[in-house]
């Protein structure tokens, strides 16, 4: 006789998974593909997805580390994380026809810091070294005209004087831990200039906030998101924090069914570049094993859509 599966009420944030920026960057690889034909090329992960890229892939998307490795006479799309400057430069200098998926929202902060360098300030960055939206805003001012600071502990040791100082962010950082690192800028420099308004996006703080919003009822938490996202790690991150054992998963299959255990409640949320297929898969493989019942906690409802690069919707 078969054993009966065990209660689990499972607790899905909302929102959770793709923002308007991914969308919008897959819509642009998928909508070339249509009109230019296969391959089209995308200088490094259009998002950071390991199954988006896989589509993608399959429908004829080349991933390239670096401009010289597309040939002349084919498209090439850039990420949605943003590019240095030299890149559209080094492509209009070939004459490659190339889209620029650059979330918008990425792409104010590039714009807030050439002003910021054109009234002669110095900008202070808040972000995670080596992420790739924190290498293209670097790549939009002069080198050593932005200083990164990635912690609290690093602003004691910023050597430079208050006066004609900036600061902007990453968009998908902690906002929690921001806000610490925000509150100590200003104690160390008093005159800093913030930004007019927040850099963290619409999609991370809301997914952030959806964590927060379920974490008390949760006893554990699953997050749906690449090892390479940072939003997506933030969430974990979220949860941990108010004492939730999180774990990151790519998909169904890296669950870790020991660790689950037979909990009575179960969070699950998805970052920023993670299909919602993804979340239908866990959610079903949960069904295998526990008798579920879901739960879509509405926290922030989303509408934000932002605009295809003209040349794709002509
Ligand atoms: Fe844009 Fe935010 Fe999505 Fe990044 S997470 S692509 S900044 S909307």
């Amino acid at each position: 006789m078969a054993t009966a599966r065990p209660p689990l009420h499972v607790l899905i944030a909302a929102p959770r998974g793709f923002c308007a920026g991914v969308d919008r960057a897959i819509q642009i690889v998928e909508l070339a593909l249509e009109r230019f034909g296969a391959p089209v090329y995308v200088r490094h992960e259009i998002v950071h997805n390991r199954f988006v890229v896989d589509r993608l892939r399959s429908l004829g998307a080349v991933f390239v580390d670096e401009l010289d490795e597309v040939p002349d006479d084919r498209p090439v799309v850039f990420s949605a994380h943003g590019v240095p400057k030299s890149v559209p430069e080094a492509a209009a200098g070939r004459s490659l026809n190339y889209l620029d998926a650059t979330c918008p929202l990425v792409s104010k902060v590039h714009r807030q810091a050439e002003r910021l360098i054109a009234e002669g300030r110095h900008i202070l960055f808040i972000g995670h070294a080596g992420h790739p939206e924190v290498i293209g805003t670097f790549g939009q001012v002069p080198p050593g005209s932005m200083t990164l600071v990635e912690t609290v502990e690093d602003v004691a040791d910023l050597a430079l004087p208050d006066g004609n100082l900036a600061f902007l962010t990453q968009t998908t950082l902690s906002v929690d831990d921001t806000a610490a690192v925000v509150t100590a800028l200003q104690a160390r420099f008093p005159t800093i200039k913030a930004p007019k308004s927040e850099d963290i996006c619409y999609a991370t703080s809301n997914r952030q906030a959806a964590v927060k919003a379920i974490a008390p009822r949760c006893e554990r938490m699953l997050v749906i998101g690449a090892p390479n996202s940072s939003n997506s790690l933030r969430l974990a991150e979220v949860a941990q924090r108010m004492g939730v054992p999180a774990k990151l998963i790519e998909r169904a299959t890296d669950i870790d069914w020991d660790w689950v255990g037979t909990p009575a409640s179960l969070g699950v949320t998805a970052g920023a570049s993670a299909p919602e297929l993804l979340v239908r898969e866990v959610l079903d493989a949960l069904a295998a094993r526990f008798a579920v019942t879901e739960e879509i906690a509405d926290h922030r409802p989303e509408n934000m859509v932002f605009k295809l690069p003209r040349e794709l919707v002509a």
